[in-house]
Order: structure tokens, then sequence, then C-alpha cells
């Protein structure tokens, strides 16, 4: 790698989505470059504190990788198979299904294998390297600069190159200002993070606080204000993979209302404590992956996620499930899709943006379409506090509507349901008429990207109106913890 040399793709981040993406380009033939600021044995560690994440998956996004590139998963990097993600109400007397079958990763096993799999397919991946920023030319982005390991400063051409980055992308937010793609993400879209993974004493049977078999989440108000608890189990029996997520404005108001100063470190130790069943924690060090911290998008991913020379995927794209807070499944699809996008565009000789266009489509089609509405559920599910999410969660919904929402499917509520909340008080009428309002726009968001433009130059009209939209919603659904 010299400074000046030209690649046919540099993918910047060898995590979920940077690694498939520079296999897939690799696989079809081209010279692929991929960076990450890691150590070698590292692909993939989001931060000192190590790869903070649940590190729950669906079956089926697994599947799309083996479809798509032919690479399968085993032991080790599965490390437990979980039936569901099952959530429960505050007062843990509802409960209903979040996501289908799937695994628990040791995700430093899992990163690894993506990285050996690119470089087996063909990449040439550089560890040590911090990308700074892209390197732009009359509007196109045609490679990056950064420092290598010796802290040299070097500038590095491709064709075409992914951003990979992360949340904390320096490519995509130093792109020049355009009206395709935002460069800031609000801070209310992003959750802040604390995830330990523990060997806990069990010392009661209790499959609502943990479940070797199923991964739990925790909806509690005064605990992840605007966010959830998880508890996922590991292969180990009492071993834990255990969270929080909390929005910054709902914590402010909880904070206030309740007169108190607690902040992200503080609840998550709340939590660990709070599960009744799980004592003694030790943090399971392997990796030293036991603690850490970070952040994670629950908006819908940004509307393009292409520029000229530029194709984004995963993180750096706010693509995790807005109500979730799942990214790998979105990092993996949209990995593979930029892998093949960066291909053909490198075969057309044309890496502009309307050339790059038909990824935007293909991501919309392959996973994307549903996440606007999700995110329009998401600010309705932090409007409401722990009694009127108790509440709802009994009366409001059926099992089988609560999980169509949590899978951005729009149900028809039910005349019956109606006639129970005018019985019981004005506050659960008003967040049953609020959850109707928000179920027609998830609606109206759900048409609106099923008819995702096929050309940039429709572009701009849909996203007004897609804006306008979702703003009416996060002006009508204010954060209200408590
Ligand atoms: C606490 C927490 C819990 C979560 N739980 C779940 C869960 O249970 N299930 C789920 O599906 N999702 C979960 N997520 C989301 C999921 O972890 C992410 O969506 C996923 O990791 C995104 O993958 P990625 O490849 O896009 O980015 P990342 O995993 O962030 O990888 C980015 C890569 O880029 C590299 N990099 C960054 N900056 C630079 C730079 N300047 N130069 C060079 N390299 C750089 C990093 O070293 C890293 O290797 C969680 C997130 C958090 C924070």
């Amino acid at each position: 790698m010299d400074n000046g040399h030209e690649y046919d793709v540099i993918v910047a981040g060898a995590g979920l989505a940077g690694n498939l993406a520079a296999a897939g380009a690799a696989k079809a033939g081209l010279n692929v470059l991929l960076l990450d600021k890691n150590k070698p044995e590292e692909p993939g560690k989001k931060t000192n504190w190590g790869w903070v994440c649940g590190d729950a998956v669906a079956v089926q996004h697994l599947n799309f990788v083996k479809d798509h590139l032919g690479l399968s998963f085993s032991k080790p990097e599965l490390d437990v198979q979980v039936d569901g993600v099952i959530a429960y109400s505050p007062d843990m007397e509802s409960k209903f299904l979040f996501d289908g079958e799937g695994y628990v990763l040791d995700r430093p096993e899992f990163e690894r294998k993506l990285r050996d799999f690119a470089v087996k397919s063909g990449a040439h991946y550089v560890p040590q390297f911090d990308v700074e920023g892209p390197l732009i030319e009359e509007n196109s982005v045609k490679g990056i600069f950064g420092k290598d390991k010796d802290m040299k400063h070097m500038e590095i051409r491709a064709k075409v190159v992914v951003d990979a980055l992360g949340i904390a992308t320096n490519l995509r937010r130093k792109l020049p200002d355009n009206p395709y793609i935002d460069r800031v993400v609000d801070v209310e879209d992003v959750e802040s993070t604390g995830r330990y993974i523990y060997d806990m004493e069990v010392t009661e049977e209790d499959p609502r606080y943990y479940d070797p078999k199923n991964a739990l989440i925790h909806l509690n108000q005064t605990i992840s204000p605007g966010g959830y608890g998880w508890v996922f189990p590991k292969s180990q029996y009492g071993r834990v993979n255990i969270g929080i997520g909390v929005q910054r404005a709902s914590l402010i108001i909880r904070n206030q209302k309740l007169g108190k100063n607690d902040t992200l470190h503080s609840l998550m130790d709340e939590y660990v404590r709070w599960v009744p069943n799980l004592k003694n924690p030790k943090p399971f060090m392997k990796d030293n992956n036991g603690k850490g911290y970070w952040s994670v998008a629950v908006r819908r991913q940004l509307e393009c996620l292409v520029y000229n020379g530029y194709i984004g995927a995963g993180d750096s794209m706010a693509m995790p499930n807005p109500i979730s807070a799942g990214g790998i499944g979105p990092a993996l699809v949209s990995g593979v899709l930029a892998g093949e996008h960066a291909a053909r565009a490198v075969h057309d000789r044309d890496a502009g943006m309307k050339n790059l266009w038909q990824y935007n489509l293909d991501f919309n089609t392959a996973y994307g379409s549903k996440t606007a509405g999700m995110e329009v559920f998401r600010t309705y599910l932090q409007s409401l506090n722990n009694e009127t999410i108790n509440y709802g969660m009994k009366n409001f919904l059926s099992t089988k509507e609560a999980e169509d929402l949590c899978y951005g499917r729009t149900p028809e509520l039910s005349l019956a349901g109606k006639f129970k909340m005018v019985l019981k008080g004005a506050g659960n009428i008003s967040a049953f008429s609020n959850l109707v309002y928000a179920v027609k726009k998830m609606k109206r968001l759900n048409a609106l990207y099923e008819q995702y433009p096929k050309t940039m130059e429709e572009f701009p009209k849909w996203r007004q109106q897609v804006t306008a939209e979702v703003e009416e919603t996060k002006q009508r659904f204010q954060p209200n913890p408590i």
C-alpha cells in the first residue's frame, strides 16, 4: 500500500459491513483494500472498550450472507441459539415476541471469521490504519486520507470507497454538503448504551429475567429511560450479555422528575442489581470484552446511501432497527449489497451517484422499507410512562398486533379495544388515540418507502414528504418517561 496508489475499491472499517463488502468486491475480481484502525486480531472492535453489542442476530440475516456469498456459520462464532427475543412490560405481567429465532454471537470470533473470509477472497487487509476523511475532487469521493501504524500521513485513491466505519464515521461526516446524504444524526435519535458480559450465579429459575433459551428485553422507563434493558444468554449457564440503552432527553426528564442525578453508568449497575435471580456478577474477560459503553442510532437509515464514488453500509448510515436497535442484520445485508454494487460500478467504469443509485433500491427491498415506520413507533413508545406501557400492553394490543408493530407491520386495531379505553381514564384514551395516529403514520411511511424513488431526480421531493411525516410525529410525541 503506497501513498497515491489507486485501488478499485477501498473499504474503510473491517467490521460486519466492511468485511463482507470487501469479500464480495474481491470475489468479483477487484483489487480491494480493507482498512481498520484496530490491531490485526481485533477486526470489528468498536472502541477500546471492546466489541460493545448485545450480539443477538436473527437467523434470516445469517442466511442472507450464506445465500449471497456462500459463507455459513457454526461454533464458536455462533455462541448460543435462541428461540426468539421476548419483550416484557415494566410490571413484568405482559410479554410479546420482539424478534424470531436467532443466535447470540461470540462477537470477536464472528468478526475474525468475516475478516478471514475477506482476506481469503482476495482483499488486502491493513490493520492499524486510521481513516481520517475522504479525498474529494469535483464533488466526488476519490479515495481516503489517514495515518498508517507508523503515524505516516497517507492518501490512497480508489474508484469506489465503501464507508463501513460505524456510527462515528468520519467519511460520511466529511462529505461535501449535499441534498442527499445527511452528515449529522440528531442526538435524540441515538441511544447511549452500556453492556457487560458477566458470569452470574442463578439463584432461582425465573424465565422472565434470565432464560437460557431466549433473549429477554425489559421495557422500563425508570431504569432505561427512552430505551430498554436486556439479558441475553451465552452458551455457559449463568453467563449473560446484559445491558441498557437510554435516550438523552428521556434521561434528563427522568432525573429532573425523580430529583436524581443518574448516568448511563449508574443505571447500568442498577439494572444488574434489579434482575432478582442473577447474583455475584464477575466480568467474563475473554478478548478483554467484558465491559463497555458505546452508541447506536435508532432512526430510519439515512434516506440516501450513496454519493459520487461513495457507498455507505451498516452503522455509518444509521441502519440499526429503530425499535430493537438491532444493527447486525442490516450491517450484514448492506455489506453484502455494497460489495456487489461497488463491483458493478467498477466493471461499468462509472462510480457516479446515478449508477450507484440501485444500491438504495436494493437495500430498501432487502431491509430498509419498514424502518421509517418503526422510527415513528419508537418515538411513540418514548412518549409513554411505565404505567401506560403496562396498561397498553395488556389492553391496547393483542400479542399478534404488538408483534406486527415490532416488525414494522401495521395492524388494524380492533374496535373492542377502543371501547375498553373509554372506560379507563383520560390518559389511556389519549395514549390509545396516539397509538392509532402512530399506526396511521407507519402505514403512510411504509407506503412512501414502497415507492422509494427509482432515480436520483425524484429523490428530493420524496425525501421532503418523508421528513414532513416523521417530523410531524416527533412534534406530537415528546419524550415523557415518568
Ligand atoms: C451496546 C450495544 C448493543 C447492541 N446490541 C445489538 C444486538 O443485540 N443485536 C444487533 O443486531 N445489534 C446490536 N447493536 C448494534 C450493532 O452492534 C451494530 O449495528 C453493528 O456493530 C454495526 O456494524 P458495522 O460493521 O456497521 O460497524 P461497527 O461494528 O461499528 O464496525 C466499524 C469498524 O470500523 C472501524 N473504524 C472505525 N473508525 C475507524 C477509523 N477512523 N479508521 C479505521 N477504522 C475505523 C472499527 O474499528 C470497526 O472495526 C448494539 C449496539 C450497541 C452499541
